[in-house]
């Protein structure tokens, strides 16, 4: 017998246990129509969102409030692979198949490549992953070697987290660090002083998925600080907008981290508005929103702001090999039209 499931299933990928996890924060109360109107005109680049998990909608959905570009980290799938094949795949859609299918709802992508901490557990697989590595990280809008790092902070972790950081160094990308959700604390540093062994300079080194208790000691090396806002759990956006109010945007980025778990793929244009609500200025939210990321990832040298600063142009009748998103029948929709549905 099946019991009825009233409580949330955490996201195993970027879940973070709290005992806030059940506390709304007040906010929450207040609906997205009401404040969209609060960041009407600006534009935002979300640094980490893994769009092969998400839907059309979110894609509408993003567009329409103002995402106008953002990067996909390569990262595990919830579902071990078994294969390289999969792998390979899977970087192939990150510069193929998924770029596509944003750049039709308006939304230009970019990615990072890498192999994920978890899936550097599985040596054997692992290390054929790292012999086609070098055939992605250098195609066009690869922005980074990310999100590597570690997990459960094991020696095969250890092990491929400082090969990819000599691929990074080869390369010239930035790195693109996943910090764990269990200690994070001795994670995060272990991280960063392993970056710095490798002789990488800091300013090239986005730390992810920071809280209130690792951003001083990333900001005060000199790396980017990012942060993911994870709605039911600890850095929700009440205390993103502290960290900013605390430490300025220096170096600062948040991002969605959405997946194929509990997440919102539109964290960052709501905690924009949350920003304004809070007194926080215009130039502060362009910077930890937008420009922060494109500063980051942008000594990749694979940004170019003109491809998407004033819009992105749609074309639905586009395919990718022989596909495309529309079905039969359908009419390509301009991308700004979504309250009709015909
Ligand atoms: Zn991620």
């Amino acid at each position: 017998m099946c019991a009825n499931h009233t409580e949330i299933t955490p996201n195993p990928s970027h879940f973070e246990d709290s005992e806030e996890a059940n506390q709304a924060p007040a906010h929450r109360d207040i609906a997205w129509n009401d404040y969209k109107d609060l960041i009407k005109g600006m534009r935002f680049f979300d640094p980490h969102i893994h769009m092969v998990s998400r839907t059309t909608d979110d894609y509408q959905a993003m567009n329409q409030a103002g995402i106008v570009a953002l990067i996909e980290p390569a990262f595990w799938v919830g579902q071990p692979r078994t294969g390289l094949s999969t792998f390979k795949d899977y970087y192939s859609s990150l510069v193929g198949w998924e770029r596509f299918r944003s750049s039709q709802f308006g939304i230009k992508h970019y990615c990072t490549m890498g192999l994920n901490s978890r899936e550097a557990n599985n040596e054997p697989l692992a290390e054929q992953v790292m012999e086609i590595l070098p055939l992605y990280i250098y195609k066009e809008g690869v922005v980074g070697v990310g999100e590597i790092g570690f997990d459960d902070q094991t020696p095969a972790e250890e092990k491929y987290y400082r090969l990819q950081l000599e691929l990074a160094k080869e390369a010239k990308l930035p790195v693109q660090i996943h910090t764990p959700h269990r200690d994070k604390k001795k994670g995060t540093e272990r991280s960063m002083a392993i970056a710095l062994e490798h002789g990488i300079d800091p300013s090239w080194v986005i730390v992810d998925h920071n809280n209130e208790e690792t951003v001083k000691s990333v900001l005060d090396q000199g790396f980017w600080a990012a942060f993911t806002i994870y709605p039911f759990t600890k850095m929700g956006n009440e205390r993103m907008v502290k960290v900013v109010e605390q430490y300025g945007p220096e170096r600062i980025m948040i991002n969605s981290a959405a997946d194929w778990g509990i997440s919102d793929p539109l964290a960052i244009p709501k905690t924009a508005a949350l920003m304004k609500m809070r007194g926080i200025s215009d130039e502060t939210i362009r910077l930890v929103t937008y420009q922060n990321a494109i500063d980051a990832f942008g000594k990749s040298g694979q940004i170019d702001v003109t491809d998407f600063e004033s819009g992105y142009a749609v074309d639905q009748t586009e395919k990718f090999h022989g596909n495309s998103i529309l079905r039969g029948g359908q009419q390509p929709a301009p991308v700004k039209d979504f309250l009709v549905i015909n």
